[in-house]
């Protein structure tokens, strides 16, 4: 039997994630146990995907084979609020939407995070109309937006990786923190 030798080539353009930082010595490791639990928490992001509209397609996209947003831990996409940590509302959302964002938000379980995607979900966009939300920070805390009219898949990638940076570097007492709580009762949440 003949076997085609190709030569086995190896991508060496691979980055690992950073570790954390620890104090080190000779058979043990010590670090802050919020390190830990955010470098765990931001490369297993579980998103739901709220789309209404044109910002929808370009997720679709970045979830597709180019982009790959399973490159990021975060293929795990679901509709079931309870089981996600990252609400991504892309698309307008008429006033009259707005209720259903926002319950979808308190079903939520904590900690969890918001990313308006696109000028629509960030500020209404283009629809300065009586029918349209200006904003989903009208109703609901959030994290991250991403500019755009529509933004690109690389757009959204970057505002994954801005709530990455947010998600591991978060105290985990913050939620517990009265400033938190203040937020929260400011959106009338509490
Ligand atoms: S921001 Fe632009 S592309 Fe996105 S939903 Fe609004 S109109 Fe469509």
């Amino acid at each position: 039997m003949i076997f085609n030798k190709r030569p086995v080539t190896h991508n060496t353009n691979v980055k690992l994630v950073e570790m954390p930082e620890m104090y080190q010595g000779e058979g043990f490791g010590a670090m802050q146990l919020s390190k830990v639990v955010g470098l765990a928490r931001k490369n297993s992001i579980w998103p739901l995907p709220f789309a209404t509209s044109c910002c929808g397609i370009e997720f679709m996209a970045t979830m597709a084979a180019h982009y790959d947003l399973a490159r990021f831990g975060s293929e795990r996409l679901a509709f079931t609020p309870r089981q996600c940590d990252l609400l991504m509302v892309m698309g307008t959302i008429a006033k009259k939407m707005g209720p259903v964002v926002k319950q979808v938000y308190l079903q939520m379980a904590e900690p969890r995070w918001v990313m308006a995607v696109g000028a629509c979900a960030s500020s209404g966009g283009i629809f300065d109309t009586y029918s349209v939300l200006q904003g989903i920070d009208q109703i609901v805390p959030v994290d991250v937006y991403v500019p755009g009219c529509a933004p690109r898949p690389e757009a959204i990638l970057d505002g994954i990786l801005k709530v990455q940076e947010l998600v591991g570097n978060e105290d985990i007492r913050r939620r517990n923190s009265p400033e938190y709580q203040e937020m929260l009762r400011s959106y009338g949440i509490l």
